[in-house]
């Protein structure tokens, strides 16, 4: 049995638009926003930081934020996350948003403590990053470039109540469209794979009983950590 997470896509008025294509990767980039990067001491990049979540980090955001076992020190950290209508492989900037299916949000859930580890040791980033749940993700929005602009994207993470990490893809070292791009120069993208594009400042850890409201543009999902 095929156990393959496939996203749900809706139009801009909540009605569901078929999409059947299952998610075959998650292409993540670190450090696309400066305040993030310094938040956690860490040099501005002059090339898109690129790891790779499998799709068995995927589970549907409204229904609960499941923490891991292997750590208390989990981070979240808050992403606009594209969802790839066609295939794409050394893609064009300005080709870009004729593949884009679709926008939503995401939560690349980091073990801060263990990743620290890995970095200080040179080792890769997948226990921090790459456990089972690891990334949460919201309904998408059917994209229309007529009526959503990629470089003016707002979105925003309320945890209990208080108003915790907030972003606009405008501040965006690598903007939307080249950040896809320099992606489909390494890996093909595949319909359904997610890009998350990363995270504006804000980053903390989560507990269990935290409420979470998430917020794109005008809409907006609620949730819990179980
Ligand atoms: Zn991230």
């Amino acid at each position: 049995m095929n156990q393959w997470f496939t996203v749900s896509l809706q139009d801009s008025t909540g009605e569901l638009v078929p999409f059947t294509q299952p998610t075959s990767k998650i292409v993540c980039v670190g450090r696309n926003y400066i305040a993030h990067a310094k938040e956690l001491n860490n040099p501005i990049p002059d090339s898109p930081i690129l790891f790779i979540k499998p799709n068995s980090c995927l589970v549907n955001l409204p229904d609960g934020v499941k923490l891991p076992i292997t750590s208390s020190s989990c981070h979240h950290e808050l992403e606009v996350a594209i969802l790839v209508g066609q295939q794409m492989s050394n893609t064009l900037p300005e080709q870009v948003a004729d593949n884009i299916a679709g926008i939503g949000l995401g939560l690349d859930l980091t073990l801060r403590e263990i990743q620290s580890e890995l970095k200080a040791k040179g080792q890769p980033w997948e226990k921090a990053k790459s456990f089972d749940g690891a990334c949460p993700v919201s309904p998408f929005i059917a994209y229309n470039k007529k009526q959503i602009n990629l470089d003016k994207i707002t979105f925003q993470l309320i945890k209990n109540g208080q108003v915790t990490q907030t972003g606009n893809t405008n501040d965006m070292l690598f903007k939307v469209t080249d950040l896809v791009a320099t992606i489909s120069q390494h890996f093909t993208l595949y319909p359904g794979d997610i890009v998350l594009t990363g995270t504006p400042a804000g980053v903390g850890e989560l507990h269990s009983g935290d409420q979470l409201v998430v917020s794109l543009n005008d809409l907006q999902w609620s949730t819990a950590v179980i």
